[in-house]
């Protein structure tokens, strides 16, 4: 009798469809776990359709946009993986309809997000981008730079006191500052002083940091009548969200001197930065960089992908989205 040859049993791969443009140090271990298609649902519509109903996951970034109309042409989807804490462009509602779970990757971030609205606070206070400027152009031999403003003692509101508000008290404690924050309630554990609203935080404040999460909760939460409460010798550093904050308010305050400047992180409709806010020099601008470091980065993959291998190999989830949990 010839011996019978068994060929091995071969599992095929998951179909993963990422939404965002995700580092090497994700993409690569998703393509050698799972069948990877880079948006395909953007760039070739027709062979998307062919192997969207075998979809399984989704990998995204915190600045990606799942809503119920990709979500329907997906009907073996079971996760949406998000490589970021903040998960507002995700329509979760909808996702839990279709029996989908949506995680995120918190508390990984904390410190780099808080390091970078410490890092934006001293850099508008202590004019860190118009020095560079100044001696690059020249004006060194002209004149001192105008003077800038103390940060060590002065008054912090944070809107929005969770782990990565937290975090930015911790740092502000080391400057001696007068911390208060405000959230929709007090934080059990946290000493600091509550005020109930972002205008009566905004009223004592020298430096407002908005660190809330994004969405229809926190919409213009920062709005006209904020900014006037800061006060025109008041900073706001925004880290959270560009829809946390009134964007033509904010550029109407700045130009009319109803607070003195803006640090911004995060804008309303990334990466476009309005015009005014670039030719404006009390702002200084960065490109959504708060978690923006190859240390941070590698540990959002690693948990993004945990995630979701962990829901397409039958695992307990690691950090499942609140809604989800
Ligand atoms: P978190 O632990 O969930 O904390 C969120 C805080 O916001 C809580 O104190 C919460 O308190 C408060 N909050 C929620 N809704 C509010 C509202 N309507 N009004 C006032 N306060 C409100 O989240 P986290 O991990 O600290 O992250 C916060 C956000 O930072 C993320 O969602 C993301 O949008 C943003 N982020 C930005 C970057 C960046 O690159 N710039 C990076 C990471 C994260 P209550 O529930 O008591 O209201």
């Amino acid at each position: 009798m010839p011996e019978l040859k068994l060929e091995p049993m071969t599992m095929p791969k998951p179909d993963v469809l990422s939404v965002a443009n995700l580092p090497p140090f994700l993409t690569e271990p998703l393509k050698a776990a799972c069948t990877l298609h880079q948006r395909l649902h953007e760039t070739d519509p027709a062979a998307f359709a062919k192997v969207a109903p075998h979809i399984r996951a989704i990998a995204a970034s915190g600045e990606s946009k799942v809503g119920a109309e990709l979500m329907d042409r997906l009907p073996a989807l079971e996760i949406i993986s998000v490589m970021g804490v903040g998960y507002d462009g995700i329509d979760v509602a909808a996702a839990k309809a279709r029996g989908v779970v949506v995680t995120h990757t918190p508390g990984v971030l904390n410190d780099d997000v808080a390091d970078l609205a410490i890092a934006l606070m001293l850099a508008w206070a202590r004019q860190i981008v118009r020095a560079d400027r100044f001696i690059r152009a020249g004006q060194w031999p002209t004149g001192p730079l105008p003077l800038g403003r103390k940060v060590s003692g002065a008054r912090l509101g944070i809107v929005g006191m969770g782990r990565i508000g937290q975090a930015i008290a911790q740092r502000a404690s080391a400057f001696g500052m007068a911390i208060a924050y405000t959230a929709r309630s007090a934080r059990a554990g946290v000493a600091h002083r509550y005020l109930p609203s972002a205008a009566a935080l905004a009223a004592e404040s020298d430096f407002l940091v908005v660190i809330t999460p994004g969405g229809a909760g926190t919409r213009k939460l920062i709005d006209a009548a904020v900014l006037k409460a800061l006060g025109p010798q008041g900073c706001v550093i925004n880290v959270a969200r560009g829809s946390v904050i009134d964007e033509a308010a904010l550029i109407d305050a700045l130009r009319a001197g109803t607070i003195a400047g803006a640090a911004l992180d995060v804008f309303e409709d990334e990466p476009n930065v309005p015009q005014a806010l670039r030719e404006m020099d009390n702002v200084v601008l960065a490109p959504h960089i708060g978690s923006a470091t190859a240390q941070t980065r590698r540990a959002m993959a690693d948990l993004a992908f945990a995630n979701l291998n962990a829901q397409l190999s039958g695992q307990p989830l690691h950090t499942p989205v609140p809604e989800c949990q």
